[in-house]
């Protein structure tokens, strides 16, 4: 069985202007309370262990495998997409604007998270861990959380490549440049949120607020 979700910024014991479910520890936060309201995360979904990453807005996947599994618990892996055919861990993905995905294989028994800013986006990072996974389109369901929406994501003029065609102005339109992307791998078993993170104060923003925690997309194979 795979289950997956999304947290939102409460239920957590961070203080602000990390109120309060902050689950990323490069924000600036205490260390404390972010390893407690991962804490907190682990035991909701009843994960075994949970491994996080540490984001660089590369398209680096890396598989979680029994050999590496202890150490990524304990050090986040410098990678932007996880996937495993483990059970019990569940592979989080931290976001506070950028697009949490998650997506399984449920004929292989894969799962993978993935943090898609412009940057992994541009990249095609998730297209870069399907085929790690060496899936089939038919297999794969794809579940796009809360992210920055094209009517507040501002790039002014910067140059994007191919792109360029994912903007509207001087904005850049995320959803529609995942959505193409899915379409271009032929997956058909898809949900995308239309919550925009930066207008839904239910999800930290880094673009609304600046010094702000993360949310997470998790998913876990039981
Ligand atoms: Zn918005």
């Amino acid at each position: 069985m795979i289950n997956f979700g999304f947290s939102s910024r409460f239920g957590g014991v961070s203080k602000a202007p990390f109120d309060t479910l902050n689950l990323g520890f490069h924000t600036g936060d205490a260390a404390a309370a972010v390893a407690k309201n991962r804490e907190l995360l682990k035991r909701e979904i009843k994960a075994g262990s949970l491994v996080f990453m540490e984001q660089i807005h590369s398209d680096y996947v890396l598989e979680v495998t029994s050999e590496n599994l202890s150490d990524f618990a304990k050090t986040a892996p410098k990678c932007d997409a996880l996937f495993t055919r483990l059970l019990n861990v569940g592979l989080c993905v931290m976001v506070a604007d950028c697009a949490p995905i998650i997506v399984s294989d449920s004929k292989q028994g894969i799962i993978a998270a993935i943090h898609a800013g412009r940057a992994g986006v541009c990249a095609k990072i998730l297209s870069k861990c399907v085929l790690a996974m060496k899936s089939e389109p038919k297999d794969l369901k794809i579940i796009i959380g809360a992210h920055i929406k094209g009517s507040c994501y501002e790039i002014g003029d910067m140059n994007l490549g191919e792109f360029n065609a994912y903007k509207n102005g001087g904005f850049f339109d995320i959803t529609a440049a995942l959505r193409a992307e899915i379409n271009a791998l032929g997956a058909t078993n898809y949900e995308i949120s239309k919550i925009c993170s930066h207008c839904d104060k239910n999800y930290f923003s880094y673009r609304r607020d600046g010094k702000t925690g993360r949310f997470a997309g998790w998913v876990i194979k039981r």
